[in-house]
């Protein structure tokens, strides 16, 4: 496989109905990917996927806001994320998207910090979703004020940012902390994400679809899906100034030393 979409849904139910043809996709195109819990149920689904394919990897956790149903059970989570397929642990982290009160943020916070605990426990990174509230960096903020306290204790804590909408001075803090940041679709049809892409080190970007959600051009319209990738990694290549197999190549090394895939 030459490229890898680090975050995907293959458990979700768009692509779950035909997922035998989504994966076909994938082969021939070359691409793996990471697919990602967003609570309990799509976790062990994660994990059930990713047990068939040596080129699919899962992630397990309870996502800020996906399901307020579920009370989050660290130790069913635990040992989830002992599996040998789970390589990271969410996603997890803080969504003040919808503006959201005090009581909330702090909840969300507790979330994400038990999902660092696991992954300090297991020894596996964080798959951070991270999503401020309009105009700001919020989320962004109280998410990197408690990874570096953590790292303070514990400098093997390690993880990656997904769907990376934060600005420079947010990815400075981010590359401090030797964490990784990843883009999706949105960057090969708008070019908000330009500088930011440019001014972050090749070393410490990946390339993901966040599948079945946003399609990169030419899909836009359509349900995403992983193969949809080379879009995202074309992109990343003409901002770095790169080819694009040099740009596939440093990103798979980048996510096999960040995964241990
Ligand atoms: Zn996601």
């Amino acid at each position: 496989m030459k490229y890898i979409d680090i975050h995907s849904h293959l458990n979700l139910e768009q692509l779950k109905v035909d997922h035998e043809s989504v994966v076909f996709r994938m082969v021939e195109n070359n691409v793996s990917t990471i697919t990602i819990g967003v609570d309990y149920e799509t976790s062990k689904e994660a994990i059930e996927i990713a047990g068939k394919y040596d080129f699919i990897w899962a992630g397990v956790g309870l996502h800020p806001t996906d399901n307020a149903n579920e009370d989050f059970d660290i130790e069913k989570y635990e040992v989830l994320a002992q599996h040998k397929k789970v390589v990271c642990i969410g996603e997890c982290g803080l969504d003040y998207f919808r503006v959201v009160d005090e009581a909330t943020k702090e909840k969300q916070k507790e979330l994400f910090k038990s999902h660092i605990e696991i992954a300090l426990k297991v020894g596996k990174p964080l798959m951070i979703h991270a999503r401020p509230s309009k105009g700001s960096q919020d989320a962004y903020e109280d998410a990197l004020e408690i990874l570096e306290n953590y790292k303070k204790e514990n400098n093997s804590l390690s993880g990656n940012f997904h769907f990376f909408v934060g600005d420079i001075p947010i990815a400075t803090r981010v590359l401090a902390i030797n964490f990784t940041m990843s883009f999706d679709g949105p960057i090969t049809f708008t070019s908000d994400y330009d500088e930011v892409i440019r001014f972050i080190p090749i070393e410490s970007i990946m390339s993901e679809t966040d599948s079945p959600f946003a399609a990169p051009a030419p899909y836009r319209g359509k349900t995403c899906e992983p193969y949809m990738v080379r879009e995202v990694v074309k992109k990343i290549a003409i901002l770095k100034n790169l080819t694009e197999h040099e740009a596939s190549e440093v990103i798979f090394t980048n996510a096999k030393r960040t995964f241990h895939i």
